[in-house]
């Protein structure tokens, strides 16, 4: 193994535990907004639903979990898929360093820097 896929490696298992970590944060503060009726139908619900629920809510802090759950989970997919590493937009490499700062960024530097929707970097 290269140094680069072991590093790869490390930012995978770091990005399923924060999947499961925000996933549970998520339900337990619908829960405690009562979103949702009751924890049986929190569980039963789908990811992609809460998530939706949870934005169009606009409870500041769980919307802001669900924006991170959604990019967690997005990066989550590519993994699955095989993807990860890959941006969105050209399908280029990301370069490691910019995963390394943010596991779950879904574009690379160049596509970032003329994404209209680039406010955080
Ligand atoms: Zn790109």
């Amino acid at each position: 193994m290269t140094t680069s896929e072991r590093t790869y490696q490390q930012l995978i298992e770091h990005l399923e535990q924060e999947h499961t970590q925000l996933a549970k944060e998520l339900k337990h503060e619908m829960l405690l907004n009562t979103l949702v009726p009751s924890a049986t139908a929190i569980e039963q619900a789908d990811l992609n639903e809460l998530i939706v629920m949870a934005k169009s809510s606009f409870i500041p802090n769980l919307f802001d979990l669900a924006m991170k759950m959604e990019k967690v989970d997005a990066a989550v997919c590519s993994i699955k898929l095989g993807m990860y590493g890959l941006c969105v937009d050209c399908e280029e490499e990301i370069e490691l360093e910019e995963l390394q700062a943010d596991p779950a960024q879904p574009r690379c530097h160049s596509c970032r820097a003329h994404s209209r929707y680039h406010h955080d970097q």
